[in-house]
């Protein structure tokens, strides 16, 4: 077993990347001081983060289920400059380092539809159509993000690109969801509002032991502490109360998290110490 890969009974987990991106510090931890994170995540002149774009795949043994797919193959200059992508090798080879292509997906999973999370849905072909990535995935969405993305308000325009999800829709491999749903047995979406109203976390099960995927409700390892949430968040105080909620079940029961954004590490633990909420990275 690497850092980067798990076994949980038939599962075989890996935390895969896309690269790296950078967003703002100051959004990135919403009311903490800039003091309390600049440490742990050193902004650089344009006071940026530097930020994984990490996904998961789940081998069950006969299925390939991937959650999120990064920030994709196809930004333009100006975009590749404001967010500072560092897309080397990018998630379509890192695919092929566990011996998977991209005929290989059985499902996508799509925490959300932010251009960070589904970017790689799609890509440019040799002809220069925008298709789906993976040809033969069905791609797993909440209804209600889906028409979030379709219809979305000025707040979060910017961060809703068509290119990425309605080719999705076109080739007809879109599954909507609509709240709590088992995608196969032991892998089940969950909804937790907060970052976005219909934003789902992924959960992993076999026989009591647990990997749950925390999407953008816990972005890095940085924001464990309960008030560490993003100004991005449509529903901050939603946030807050589902982190607690499955904080609880995720001490109780022993899972491990998985996190969607941290620069450094793909799994670890939450533990509760003094009252405060921390990381373990086991
Ligand atoms: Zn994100």
């Amino acid at each position: 077993m690497t850092a980067n890969s798990l076994t949980i009974g038939h599962f075989q987990i890996y935390g895969l990347r896309d690269g790296f991106f950078c967003l703002d510090g100051g959004a990135m931890f919403g009311v903490i001081p800039k003091t309390l994170w600049e440490k742990k995540y050193p902004a650089d002149e344009h006071n940026r983060i530097r930020l994984g774009l990490n996904s998961i795949l789940i081998r069950t043994g006969d299925k390939n289920v991937l959650v999120d797919t990064g920030i994709g193959t196809h930004p333009d200059s100006k975009f590749k400059n404001i967010y500072s992508l560092d897309l080397h090798p990018g998630l379509v080879d890192t695919l092929k380092d566990v011996g998977l292509e991209r005929e290989d997906i059985d499902y996508v999973i799509n925490t959300h539809l932010h251009f960070d999370h589904c970017g790689g849905n799609t890509f440019i072909d040799s002809g220069g159509e925008n298709v789906p990535t993976f040809p033969n995935a069905e791609y797993i969405v909440q209804k209600g993000e889906w028409e979030s993305a379709c219809y979305p308000t000025p707040r979060d325009k910017a961060s809703y690109l068509a290119k990425y999800f309605r080719p999705i829709e076109e080739h007809k491999q879109l599954h909507l969801v609509e709240g709590d749903t088992q995608i196969i047995e032991g892998i089940e979406v969950l909804l937790t509002p907060g970052h976005t109203a219909f934003h789902q976390c992924v959960k992993i099960e076999f026989e009591g032991q647990v990997l749950f995927f925390l999407g953008d409700m816990v972005p890095t390892s940085g924001h464990v502490g309960l008030p560490y949430v993003m100004s991005y968040d449509l529903f901050p105080m939603k946030t807050m109360q589902n982190k607690e909620k499955f904080y609880g079940l995720a001490i109780e029961e022993d899972w491990t998290m998985a996190f969607n954004h941290d620069p450094e590490f793909f799994f670890g633990k939450i533990e509760k110490k003094n009252g405060k909420y921390i990381f373990n990275p086991g």
